[in-house]
């Protein structure tokens, strides 16, 4: 309970609690993995339909999608992503790339060119409509002293301790600051001196003059400029008054003419502030209608992984993953770097649907969807893992023998590539049992099974060194019987085995990824939905930093137990493993099957034909899912 009600503590009562709700499973009338379908409705479409339809915009339909550039995008940002560049798209509109970049402090270059290769690998564009918040603080200083000289805006010379005393509670209301009634002479000359630099950080803030006895604390005279003596990634020493990330927000939606302005649930009860000022700077003349209107959707929760930039900052900056790009983090260049695809970003994004309540998705389904997009996509090859030697005790030493294998089962248009067969093949090890039990149709001795692809051989024994390890298994091919050949089928076995001519095979380093952590929910001692979603915290945070001005960095959310003890330890294991010759050209992020194994890709960084390294996108089936 104790969680819920920090969380509670510093929502206004427009808000609602994050409902407990459990995971959500695929819905049964998941859309198809074909691209093709049409898009399912939701209440976002419903609404730009409308607004279609009685012209409220004059057709247009311009979205925005706008990250802070203080860290990677991460997977529910490509839900966001998705969302509103596809929107556009859907409806011959646009949408903007804008950097949030209002905190001086926090915000890089490196984050900004990432974010924008991440939006453009998942597929979209935003033509020339790449935008920065800072592009705007001109306006946004002009319409400051706009306000302060309409009566609306005044500067307080309180500490952001006073001010937070005098914020209120949600169950009583605020109190005026001393401050409040300053003339406006007085607040336009104390404005100006410290947009010009006469006093140090947090000497004063500026405030908008609403409500201090409104019912929700965001329209209690929030701060909107603040004194930061800090140089900006784009802006340099230009400025060292900043303006607050609620007030730049609304503003540069209304200045870029957005139509559809969608955004998080966290954000719902900051909307009638977005409205008020954009409302008054409308009536004032100072903005162009018709206004932008926002919406809010459930943001993602999603299992066995973080999403916050905090704790992805932690993990890359402590060292528990390999950078940022390792595929195991949950960020859109990990993902990449995984072998997801943008495609099954789509898919997911369909099939998760958009909704105004908050609900957890299992990975399982992010999961499925890679599969099903990759299973359409990949090409198959052979990779053994975990290699025993397979000698064909009959087959003629140094003979090589083509078998054919097709590309994909159900692609025959991708062709086929030649494997060569030998006496001594490379097999799985645990494809050989001396003692298998009930229901084996693989190796043991005296059993029969197809070399995929290849003959039917039958057992016959194994010789094993000192410690009893098998070292070779040995068998006795069938000349008759191979594959693709007339009569090979005569002759029905259960077992198919793959297997890779040893002579012929490549060692390649294989990184066998799994989840991150071990549990649903990082952090969480009871199950999922008791701590509502995390990502609320960094909202709030924002809030925070409206009212008092200050940074607010300090965690409110303190988890139940440190969500670093559920790291999983077998995320990450690195094995030698031997794959066919065709993948020594494989170029770097191809993406293929290996049978019977899983999806693997081509390391974007570290594969080569010297040095083949391919990584483990997803397995075949989902290994975590309860039977
Ligand atoms: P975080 O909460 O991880 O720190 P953020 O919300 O601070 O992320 P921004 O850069 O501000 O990150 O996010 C850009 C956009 O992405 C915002 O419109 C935000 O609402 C959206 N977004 C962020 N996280 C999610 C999520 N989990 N699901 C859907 N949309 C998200
Ligand atoms: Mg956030």
């Amino acid at each position: 309970m104790k969680l819920v009600d920090e969380l509670f503590m510093n929502k206004s009562p427009l808000s609602a609690a994050p409902p407990q709700s459990p995971i959500a499973a695929p819905s049964p009338a998941a859309a198809p993995a074909s691209a093709a379908a049409a898009p399912a409705p939701n209440f976002l479409r419903t609404i730009i339909a409308e607004d279609n339809r009685t012209g409220k915009y004059g057709g247009r339909v311009v979205t925005r999608f706008p990250p802070e550039p203080n860290g990677y995008l991460h997977y529910g940002h490509a839900k966001s992503i998705g969302l509103n560049f596809g929107l556009a798209a859907e409806n011959g509109g646009v949408c903007h790339l804008r950097f949030d970049d209002t905190n001086p402090l926090k915000e890089d270059v490196e984050y900004e060119d990432s974010i924008a290769g991440s939006v453009r690998w998942l597929g979209y564009d935003w033509g020339s409509h790449r935008y920065h918040a800072s592009d705007y603080y001109d306006a946004l200083y002009r319409f400051a002293e706009w306000f302060i000289e309409q009566g609306l805006a005044y500067v307080d010379s309180q500490s952001a301790e006073e001010m937070r005393a005098l914020r209120g509670t949600l169950t009583d209301p605020g109190t005026a600051s001393p401050n409040r009634d300053r003339s406006i002479a007085e607040n336009l000359d104390l404005f100006r001196r410290m947009r010009d630099g006469e006093f140090p950080d947090g000497a004063h803030v500026l405030r908008l003059k609403i409500d201090m006895t409104s019912p929700n604390v965001n329209l209690r005279d929030p701060a909107i400029y603040r004194i930061r003596h800090a140089s900006h990634h784009r802006t340099g020493d230009k400025w060292c008054v900043y303006p607050l990330y609620d007030y730049t927000h609304c503003i540069s939606d209304a200045l870029e003419r957005i139509t559809h302005s969608i955004c998080t649930l966290e954000f719902q009860d900051h909307r009638p502030l977005y409205d008020w000022v954009i409302e008054k700077l409308a009536e004032g003349g100072q903005l162009e209608r018709p206004l932008p209107q926002q919406y809010e959707f459930a943001r993602l929760n999603l299992t066995y992984v973080v999403l916050s930039k905090r704790r992805l900052i932690e993990l890359v900056t402590r060292g528990y993953v390999d950078g940022w790009d390792d595929p195991r983090m949950p960020t859109l260049v990990g993902a990449r770097r995984r072998g997801f695809t943008p495609e099954g970003f789509r898919i997911f994004g369909e099939r998760i649907g958009v909704s105004k309540s908050d609900s957890w998705i299992d990975i399982g389904v992010l999961e499925d969807c890679m599969r099903d997009d990759l299973n359409a996509r990949a090409q198959r090859r052979i990779a053994v893992l975990d290699p025993v030697r397979l000698v064909i005790d009959n087959f003629p030493e140094g003979a090589s023998e083509e078998c054919f294998a097709p590309n994909h089962p159900q692609r025959p248009e991708l062709g086929r590539r030649a494997l060569p067969l030998t006496r001594e093949l490379l097999i799985e090890r645990d494809d050989y049992d001396e003692q298998p039990r009930k229901g084996w149709f693989r190796l043991a001795p005296g059993a029969e099974v197809r070399l995929r692809y290849g003959y039917i051989v039958r057992c016959v024994g194994a010789d094993r060194d000192g410690a009893g390890n098998v070292t070779a298994v040995h068998c006795t091919y069938d000349p008759a019987t191979k594959s693709g050949t007339p009569g090979a089928d005569a002759r029905k076995v259960k077992g198919n085995i793959h297997w890779l001519s040893a002579a012929h095979a490549i060692a390649a380093e294989v990184r066998l990824y799994d989840r991150l952590f071990k549990v649903p929910v990082p952090g969480s001692r009871s199950s999922v939905g008791t701590r509502g979603a995390e990502g609320a915290a960094d909202g709030e945070l924002r809030h925070a930093v409206a009212v008092a001005g200050d940074d607010g960095d300090d965690d409110s959310t303190v988890p139940e137990r440190n969500y670093l003890d559920d790291l999983n330890p077998d995320s990450k294991r690195v094995i030698t493993a031997f794959v066919e010759p065709a993948l020594a050209t494989a170029a770097p992020e191809e993406r293929v099957q290996f049978e019977r194994h899983g999806y693997f890709v081509a390391d974007q960084r570290d594969h080569g034909r010297a040095r083949p390294v391919f990584n483990r996108t997803v397995t075949l089936r989902d290994s975590w899912a309860k039977p």
